[in-house]
């Protein structure tokens, strides 16, 4: 792995859009470029521009793109070819630091700073933003969680009073008459793994829903507070234990909610702090953003780029 390089490397490294090109080359191709249309690995032909440097685009002007022709189906391609950055106008060199803004700020960070730091129109910065969150989604081919899974949920926006007191927002929302979004969230302990979801709301019924297509629930110890909703969840479980947060407990017998807790309050400070504004309707992109974070807080920031652009073909977004 790549030495993790500060911003001023990188700056170093990406003078120009040829450099941005080969710099997400090496990060998702690793020596070996993947021709999109057919899958063939390896040995494609470099198309060297006629004049050295530069290629003619439709509308006349000079583009340093850097296109390579696969030696199996012939066609052309460069590293942008189906991925998330596919007809994007935003420049390549942008773009690579947008995905090191990504890896490298804790709290994430707004379209509205991204807009001002890169001069980008409002509405290119919040689709380009999505764009890499669908690239930070977990992998839809990943395992089940097992071993020992930690569940847990809070409760996103809705009316202030209802803000404080976990008991009370989940009696009222029982009932119905709380606008607060519930999510759960489910962390894996020994891979520090998370997942989460936003959820109509805890029933155990509708827990059990989501974590069945998770978690392997009988090769799994699950921990969880002592909500009375995770009773009947814990059922298809090896094992669960709990804490009782009411009596002052915060461990027992091995047995904490203490990293669904670090992250909900990482991803509080994130959607209050830096977002400000999320919308129910957004809110899962924003969790899988968090969930990526999470999940690679061990990994250095190059290692978190090289995982975002690796995580770009094949995700194109429907609605941007
Ligand atoms: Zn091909």
């Amino acid at each position: 792995m790549a030495m993790s390089m500060n911003v001023l490397q990188l700056a170093d490294e990406l003078r120009t859009e040829a450099d941005a090109y080969r710099y997400l080359e090496g990060l998702r191709w690793r020596g070996k470029p993947v021709c999109p249309h057919c899958g063939s690995v390896g040995e494609h032909y470099f198309l060297t521009p006629a004049n050295g440097k530069s290629r003619k685009t439709r509308t006349g002007a000079a583009s340093e793109r850097r296109v390579w022709k696969c030696r199996d189906c012939r066609k052309q391609f460069s590293v942008l070819t189906g991925t998330i950055f596919h007809g994007t106008k935003i420049p390549v060199r942008t773009w690579c630091f947008l995905v090191f803004e990504m890896a490298a700020s804790k709290n994430g960070i707004s379209a509205r700073e991204v807009e001002r730091k890169y001069g980008l129109c409002p509405r290119s910065a919040w689709f380009a933003m999505h764009r890499l969150r669908e690239a930070m989604k977990r992998d839809p081919h990943a395992g089940l969680m097992s071993s020992i899974v930690i569940a847990d949920e809070t409760w996103f926006g809705g009316t202030p009073k209802n803000r404080h007191g976990h008991k009370r927002a989940t009696k009222t929302r029982l009932q119905g008459q709380t606008d607060k979004t519930p999510i759960l969230a489910l962390v894996a302990r020994q891979t520090g793994e998370v997942r989460s979801y936003a959820v109509p709301n805890v029933r155990a019924q509708n827990l059990s829903k989501v974590i069945k297509t998770q978690v392997n629930t009988p090769r799994t110890h699950l921990h969880t507070d002592s909500g009375p909703h995770y009773r009947k969840v814990a059922e298809t479980f090896a094992m669960h234990s709990t804490v009782d947060h009411s009596a002052g407990e915060y461990v027992r017998n091995g047995a904490t909610t203490n990293h669904a807790e670090t992250y909900f309050s990482q991803l509080k400070r994130s959607l209050d702090g830096t977002h400000h504004h999320v919308s129910v309707e957004h809110l899962p992109r924003y969790l899988a953003e968090f969930d990526f974070r999470y999940t690679t807080c061990k990994d250095t920031d190059t290692e978190r780029m090289t995982q975002i652009v690796e995580q770009t073909g094949g995700r194109r977004l429907t609605y941007a």
